[in-house]
C-alpha cells in the first residue's frame, strides 16, 4: 500500500525527533512492503521566516491532500513578540480548526524500566497503567462565548460552556470505539451535578453507550476523576472528556508518566487526516544539541499505523521495540537516572532499529 504522509518538521527539536521517527518509518515499511511518501512542508515559526505566515496555504493543503500528518513541534523564544496570528503556535490551532481535528487522543502509560520517574509510591503503580485519554478538542467553553460586561460589582467576565448534541455524540463514538479496540472499558468524565452541559454529556453518552454493550460504561465527576488518577490510576482505561476537563487530566495524567519526551499523541476528524504529534514542545534548551529524545514522536509514527492506517502489527512491532530498548537500559538524556550514560537522540533511533 502507499500512504501520503505531510511531514512539518517545525522548530527547536521538532526537525531532529521527526528525522528519527522517519526512520523507523521507513524500516517498517521494507519489513511489511509499504510505501511512505513524504511531502515536507512549512509551519511555525520555520514558515513564518520563510514566508512571513505560520500556517502558509500550501500547508493546509498539502495536509489536507494527505493520508495523515506527522508533526515535530513548533516555536521558541525567537517568535515570542511577535503579534499573536504571527506566532508559531497559531499553527497548531490554524490546522486542527482546518482538519477538522475534534478528537484528541493522549496515552498516558508507564514504561515499566521508567517506574522510578513516576512520582506516585509502587504500592499504588502496581502493575502500572495504561490509560488513554480522548479529549472533545473544538467545542465546549475555549470556543463558547465570553466576553465582559458591566455590573453593579464592576467589569465581570464570562466564558460560556456549550456542547450540542452532535459535538458530543461523535467523541462519545471515538471513545467507544478506542475501548473496544483497548481493554472495553469507558470513564466518561463530566460535572454533572452541577452543569447543565454535562448533563447533556452524560445523556448522550449513555446513548452512544448502546450501540457498544461490550464496553463497560462508567461516569465518574472531574474531581474525583483528578483524584482518582492519583489515587489508582490502573483503573482507567480509556478516560473521555470535555476539552476544558481533558486539558487539565492528560496534564495531570502525563505528569504520572515520568517524562515529557516520551508521550505521543493524536487528533482525530470525522474524514481528514489525522495528525500525529509528541506532547512537548521545541524545547529550545536542547536543540540542535543531538540529545532530544525521540521516542515521543516515534511512538506518534507508531499511532498514526494504528489510527490512520489500520496497520496494528506495525504499530506493535515499534512499540515492542521502545519497551525492549528501555529494559535493556538504554536511556536518552532526559530519562536517565544521575551519573547514568545516556544515548544521541541518533543512537537511541539506530537502538530502536536494531530492535525491531
Ligand atoms: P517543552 O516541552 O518544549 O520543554 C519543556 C522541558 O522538557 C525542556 O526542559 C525541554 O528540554 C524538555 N523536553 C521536551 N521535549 C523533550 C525531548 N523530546 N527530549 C528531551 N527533553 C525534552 O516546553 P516549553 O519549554 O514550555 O516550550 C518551548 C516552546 O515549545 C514554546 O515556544 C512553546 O510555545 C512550544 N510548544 C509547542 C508545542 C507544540 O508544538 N505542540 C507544545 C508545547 C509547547
Amino acid at each position: 500500500m502507499e500512504y501520503k504522509i505531510a511531514v512539518v518538521k517545525g522548530d527547536g527539536i521538532g526537525p531532529e525527533v521527526v528525522d528519527s521517527a522517519i526512520e523507523i518509518l521507513d524500516l517498517i515499511g521494507e519489513r511489511y512492503n509499504h510505501k511512505f511518501i513524504y511531502k515536507e512542508v512549512l509551519a511555525g515559526g520555520a514558515a513564518y521566516d520563510a514566508f512571513g505566515d505560520p500556517l502558509p496555504k500550501e500547508t493546509i493543503e498539502v495536509c489536507k491532500k494527505s493520508h495523515a500528518v506527522l508533526l515535530g513541534s513548533v516555536g521558541g523564544n525567537k517568535w515570542d513578540n511577535l503579534p499573536k496570528d504571527k506566532r508559531p503556535e497559531r499553527a497548531i490551532l490554524g490546522l486542527r480548526k482546518e482538519l477538522g481535528l475534534f478528537a484528541n487522543l493522549r496515552p498516558g502509560m508507564l514504561f515499566k524500566a521508567l517506574e522510578d520517574a513516576c512520582p506516585l509510591k509502587s504500592e499504588i503503580v502496581g502493575e502500572g497503567f495504561d490509560i488513554l485519554v480522548v479529549r472533545e478538542l473544538t467545542g465546549g467553553i475555549y470556543f463558547g462565548e465570553s466576553g465582559i460586561r458591566e455590573t453593579d460589582n464592576g467589569p465581570a467576565a464570562y466564558d460560556i460552556e456549550t456542547y450540542s448534541e452532535m459535538e458530543v455524540r461523535r467523541i462519545a463514538k471515538i471513545g467507544f470505539e478506542m475501548a473496544m479496540k483497548r481493554r472495553k472499558h469507558l470513564t466518561s468524565v463530566d460535572k454533572s451535578n452541577v452543569l447543565e452541559s454535562s448533563r447533556l454529556w452524560r445523556r448522550v453518552v449513555n446513548e452512544v453507550a448502546q450501540d457498544y454493550p461490550e464496553v463497560q460504561v462508567e461516569h465518574m465527576y472531574v474531581d474525583n476523576a483528578a483524584m482518582q488518577v492519583i489515587r489508582d490510576p490502573g483503573q482507567f482505561d480509556v478516560l473521555l472528556t470535555t476539552n476544558l476537563f481533558g486539558d487539565i487530566l492528560s496534564d495531570e495524567i502525563s505528569m504520572l508518566t515520568g517524562s515529557i519526551g516520551m508521550l505521543p499523541s493524536a487528533s482525530l476528524g470525522q474524514t481528514s487526516p489525522g495528525l500525529f504529534e509528541p506532547i512537548h514542545g521545541s524545547a529550545p534548551d536542547i536543540a540542535g544539541k543531538g540529545i532530544a529524545n525521540p521516542i515521543a514522536t516515534i511512538l506518534s509514527a507508531a499511532m498514526m499505523l494504528r489510527f490512520a492506517f489500520d496497520l496494528k502489527e506495525e504499530a506493535d512491532d515499534i512499540e515492542s521495540a521502545v519497551n525492549k530498548v528501555l529494559d535493556a537500559g538504554l536511556r536518552t538524556a532526559d530519562i536517565r537516572g544521575k551519573d547514568e550514560d545516556f544515548l544521541t537522540t541518533q543512537e537511541m533511533t539506530e537502538a530502536i532499529k536494531k530492535t525491531i
